[in-house]
């Protein structure tokens, strides 16, 4: 667990990806706790008018009724869109990424990420199956006490939100994927100020060390695990994936916010980044670049 997986000095000086001012203003001012700018102009409590998309609640100006509420549409939209974006990551060890079609549980529940035999035991290869969720610090959708909207929800205790949906879907999928004896369920938590889970974080950790395996294969230079330069080139795989991770569940925190306030859709110009055929290609490009993308004004403030 810890704060935000990226930092200014992983970004790279050029990429064909961008946000939208708009988005990252609201990423920015939601963690901050500041009001959010393009809520700012809408009716508010104040002045009544400007309700969410449940129909149940009014906008609030710091974006906790948008980043707690299940039924406008936004939220569908940003974790579809974060699905997309997180399945790649899981694909530079050759292993296959299914995000439709989906083995469903016992339950006929379907997790969000299925990824094939990405796990082994004496019995054999298991799939991985992964569920998402992005959760809030606080509290935004109660109509039971009203007065906690707008409140952290555990102001003592920063990783219990995330704790406490990672429990949420285990309940849901563990216990119905159990009786699956080729599949195993692990939730992926992130919050909208871009905290990472421990469980989400030790699967990346795990990736993170399958490429490094790979990278020296493919350079025809075999490490052992225990290796220095193993373990460096591991510790910049997985600062890569944190660091990818990191920015997409911001980015994902900021599309809810802004997709219930306009029809601001995904914003990158270039969303659609086409995956490379060959692993062995998206792995050399994983370990030579982080791919972040950069903030950006939109093109007219140029
Ligand atoms: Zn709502």
């Amino acid at each position: 667990m810890g704060p935000s997986g990226f930092s200014r000095q992983d970004w790279p000086s050029a990429h064909a990806d961008s946000w939208h001012l708009s988005l990252w203003q609201t990423f920015f001012c939601s963690t901050l706790g500041e009001p959010i700018p393009v809520l700012v102009p809408l009716p508010t409590q104040s002045h009544p008018g400007a309700t969410c998309g449940c129909n149940k609640f009014l906008l609030d100006l710091h974006g906790d009724h948008t980043s707690t509420c299940k039924s406008h549409s936004g939220a569908t939209k940003a974790h579809d869109w974060m699905v997309t974006q997180l399945s790649p990551l899981f694909g530079t060890t050759g292993h296959k990424v299914k995000t439709q079609g989906i083995t469903p549980s016992s339950g006929l529940k379907r997790g969000d990420i299925e990824i094939i035999n990405y796990l082994s035991d004496s019995a054999g290869s298991r799939n991985l199956v992964i569920d998402l969720s992005i959760t809030h610090d606080r509290h935004g959708s109660s109509s039971a006490h009203p007065h906690l909207n707008g409140t952290l929800s555990h102001p003592d205790s920063p990783d219990t939100p995330l704790n406490e949906a990672a429990k949420r879907k285990d309940n849901k999928y563990r216990n119905t994927y159990i009786n699956h004896h080729s599949i195993s369920f692990l939730p992926a938590i992130t919050s909208t100020s871009s905290r990472i889970h421990g469980e989400f974080l030790r699967l990346l950790f795990l990736q993170a060390h399958r490429e490094t395996e790979n990278y020296f294969a493919f350079m025809d230079t075999p490490a052992q695990p225990n290796q220095t330069h193993f373990v460096f080139r591991r510790a910049a795989f997985y600062s890569s994936l944190k660091s990818k991770v990191g920015l997409i569940a911001a980015k994902a925190a900021a599309l809810r916010i802004n997709m219930n306030t306009d029809s601001c859709l995904v914003a990158s110009r270039t969303a659609s980044r086409r995956l490379a055929s060959s692993h062995a290609t998206s792995l050399l490009h994983s370990s030579l670049s982080h791919h972040l993308p950069r903030p950006q004004p939109f093109p007219h403030l140029t």
